[in-house]
């Protein structure tokens, strides 16, 4: 019936895109997560921004993390990406002509006939936002890191296809976990105070001198491990994701940028420029 009725309006498929904030590459390979990875192949590839918000901006026109490919020009290798939509959303004759003139794939995917929602955990991306456009419902969540209230709170019409963004923040420094106390969550000096504020604008950064002593470096490699630690708890809650959606659900999970663990002396993300900021996983692929 649900099948059906998406057939009409020319897209098939329900269209789920998922961003763990902040997770490296390595760390999610790392983490080795079963279930995500029942979507298809993990990709190494590459965000065109280093923090956030462009980065979500980016996201939001339908471009994904690149795969830096070598003798193409960037208007040939967008038109691919932005082909790649019928696959996403069950259709045809979906091309870059279609996101044109707002480049915004929220409008877009209204325009076919969907139903847009966005839950975000980063209050740089908040609905205040030049992001919130084209979305039917957008919300900052109470929670900075807690997919599975996000999980619980989806919904997916059964006469009308439906977009859902979910920006997940457990990923996200200081790679908490839901349930962990908060005056349990690690501290980098110098950190900690703009985290209070969530203005992850200023997260990242060089750390001073004399910070990335071997006492520091144990303590950054124990926030990596946390950041692991984090894709694998997502992974459970992926799970539990996987079981609730109706089947036509195509998703795409990837990040919004990579993190410094004291390598060349950075932590962190955003005023960065090191290749490990950019490095990103991307696994998508029909519910089945
Ligand atoms: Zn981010």
């Amino acid at each position: 019936m649900a099948a059906r009725s998406h057939a009409s309006r020319g897209v098939r498929n329900h269209y789920v895109l998922i961003v763990f904030d902040s997770c490296r590459y390595d760390s999610f390979v790392s983490a080795r997560p079963r279930t995500i990875s029942k979507l298809g192949k993990v990709e190494q590839r590459w965000s065109y921004a280093s923090w956030t918000a462009p980065s979500h901006f980016n996201l939001l026109m339908g471009l994904m993390p690149h795969t830096s490919p070598r003798n193409v020009y960037a208007s040939e290798y967008y038109k691919k990406d932005f082909f790649k939509f019928n696959e996403r959303l069950g259709a045809g004759g979906i091309e870059f002509r279609s996101f044109v003139p707002r480049l915004n794939l929220p409008v877009l995917l209204r325009n076919l006939g969907y139903r847009t929602s966005a839950m975000v955990s980063l209050p740089v991306l908040n609905p205040a936002t030049m992001l919130n456009s084209g979305f039917d419902s957008y919300r900052l969540m109470p929670k900075h890191n807690d997919m599975r209230a996000m999980v619980r709170q989806m919904h997916f019409p059964e006469d009308q296809p439906s977009f859902h963004l979910l920006n997940v923040g457990e990923t996200h420094y200081p790679y908490a976990l839901p349930d962990e106390p908060e005056d349990q969550w690690p501290r980098i000096s110098g950190v900690h105070g703009v985290f209070k504020h969530l203005d992850e604008a200023i997260v990242g950064g060089k750390l001073r001198r004399g910070r990335t002593k071997m006492f520091d470096q144990r303590k950054l490699a124990k926030l990596r491990d946390r950041q692991i630690e984090a894709v694998k708890y997502l992974d459970a809650v992926v799970e539990e994701f996987f079981d609730l959606v109706p089947k036509n659900t195509y998703v795409t999970i990837t990040s919004d940028h990579g993190e410094l663990f004291g390598e060349e002396g950075y932590f962190g993300h955003g005023p960065i420029q090191h290749e490990k900021v950019l490095e990103v996983p991307f696994v998508e692929g029909k519910i089945r």
